[in-house]
């Protein structure tokens, strides 16, 4: 089922040889960019609008009421509930020991500079919801920022049909768990723009389209969480105007596997991910040919029985999905590390040691007890991934995300006297004598 590549024997070089999604952003920023400015310039008007075209949603209001978010959290099944809870507690844990704490170093007797860590003033929060639900989203988002100490926090997540135009139930029970209360019922490009830009249009144009003020979204100063490709568009062509996390797009999963994998596992595993959406990528990398004939099999024989079969089959045999047959572990371990998987398993002897020398992923997940599914709901770490390669100069969602290190210098006369020749120095050395001029003032009787 799975395209083969083969790179044994051969001098390789992986830009052109491994298989990626045929992802254009830059064309999908081209499509979005009216939407987006469509938002800026008029607000609710071409939020609404927007949402008829894309999901098909008559929406009459932006934010879902808070009797709503109370109801979705009332009627949830106990053992989903119960689920949501481990998940939340576990991804606590973790992310409470992200924290950092403020650093004060000594440079000079007389001479300090703290770096303060401060959250993010507003922080919004995208929860997909088009071809899957995403209520773990809402936990892999709320917990950093909430552990960062964000002062206010807000959902966004797309109106369903099925739910009378309100995000589904279980992403609002979610937010109820978590005490999230400013939740918009809206997806896409537009929510982003919307959080961006706020919903009030220039010029406060939704006021005078008489749109409610109290319904109003405020702009927020980050955009985090993962989407389809018109999401991540939207995120890169918002990237400055407000923070961004790294670009987290249709899900990845790569597996390092030798001899000792069983079959049976990896295929599940590439199948799980493949299940996110037809442009997701399932690669196997491996130097046992044997394991990829058995693991071929496997999918031949899992695929069917799957529910979303259709998307599934679409992504692995996509252009992005694959086997790579290498000569050993190391040249595996190089094409793994030039891939830079969002997701990347390693099902080897000796896992750990591969693991700990792989540069490039998002989140490593390593022997035959931690698929990825673990990651993606309950063992604590952060789901939210870079992808596209992205990994390569990107970590995931964490408290990290959510705050800004602020210098702050302090200098006492006798520090600054001692160090004044330097800067004056240098100051000439750039052609800005003002600036060595700032420093010798305070010394010039
Ligand atoms: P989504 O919420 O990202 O997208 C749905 C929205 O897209 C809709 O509300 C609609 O307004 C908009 N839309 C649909 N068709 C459009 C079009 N033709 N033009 C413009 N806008 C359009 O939900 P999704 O589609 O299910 O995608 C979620 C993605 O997030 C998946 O690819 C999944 O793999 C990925 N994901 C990634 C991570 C990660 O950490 N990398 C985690 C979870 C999910």
């Amino acid at each position: 089922m799975l395209k083969r590549i083969d790179l044994r024997g051969s001098r390789w070089d992986p830009r052109d040889l491994l298989p990626r999604a045929q992802l254009d952003v830059s064309e999908a920023v081209e499509r979005i960019r009216p939407v987006v400015e469509a938002v800026h310039a008029h607000g609710f008007r071409a939020i609404a609008e927007a949402t008829r075209t894309f999901d098909g949603v008559e929406l009459s209001r932006l934010r879902v009421p808070a009797d709503e978010i109370a109801a979705a959290a009332g009627e949830l099944d106990p053992q989903v509930r119960a689920a949501l809870l481990e998940s939340i507690a576990r991804a606590r844990k973790v992310h409470a020991d992200q924290r950092r704490a403020d650093v004060t170093t000594q440079v000079v007797p007389g001479g300090t500079v703290t770096e303060r860590w401060v959250p993010v003033g507003r922080v919004g929060l995208y929860v997909p919801g088009g071809l899957a639900m995403y209520p773990s989203t809402v936990v892999m988002n709320v917990v950093p920022a909430q552990i960062a100490g964000v002062g206010a926090l807000v959902v966004a997540s797309p109106p369903q049909k099925e739910n009378g135009g309100l995000p589904d139930a279980r992403v609002l029970a979610a937010c109820a768990l978590l005490g999230v209360d400013e939740v918009y019922a809206v997806g896409g490009a537009q929510a982003v723009a919307m959080l961006g830009y706020g919903s009030a249009g220039r010029d406060g144009a939704a006021e005078a389209d008489g749109h409610d003020q109290a319904d109003q979204c405020a702009p927020v100063d980050v955009i985090t969480g993962p989407g389809n490709i018109w999401v991540t568009a939207a995120k890169r062509l918002l990237r400055g105007h407000v923070g961004i996390d790294a670009e987290a797009g249709p899900t990845e999963i790569a597996v390092l596997a030798d001899d000792t994998a069983d079959p049976v596992h990896v295929a599940a595993d590439l199948i799980s991910q493949a299940e996110h959406d037809p442009l997701a990528a399932s690669i196997l990398v491996t130097d046992a040919p044997a394991l990829a004939d058995a693991v071929d099999a496997e999918l031949v024989r899992q695929v069917p029985a799957t529910k979303h079969e259709a998307r599934i089959r679409e992504a692995l045999t996509g252009a992005q999905s694959g086997v790579v047959l290498v000569d050993d572990l190391e040249q595996g371990l190089q094409v793994v590390d030039a891939y830079a998987a969002e997701h990347l398993e390693i099902q080897t002897r000796d896992a750990r040691s591969w693991a700990m020398r792989v540069r490039n992923a998002g989140a490593v997940f390593v022997g035959p007890w931690s698929p990825v599914s673990l990651g993606d709901y309950a063992a604590g770490s952060n789901h939210v991934l870079p992808t596209g390669g992205c990994a390569r100069h990107s970590s995931g969602l964490s408290v990290q995300s959510f705050l800004r290190g602020i210098h702050v210098v302090e200098y006492d006369q006798d520090a600054l006297r001692d160090v004044a020749p330097h800067v004056v120095t240098l100051a000439g050395v750039e052609d800005l004598p003002a600036h060595g001029q700032a420093v010798t003032a305070r010394f010039t009787p």
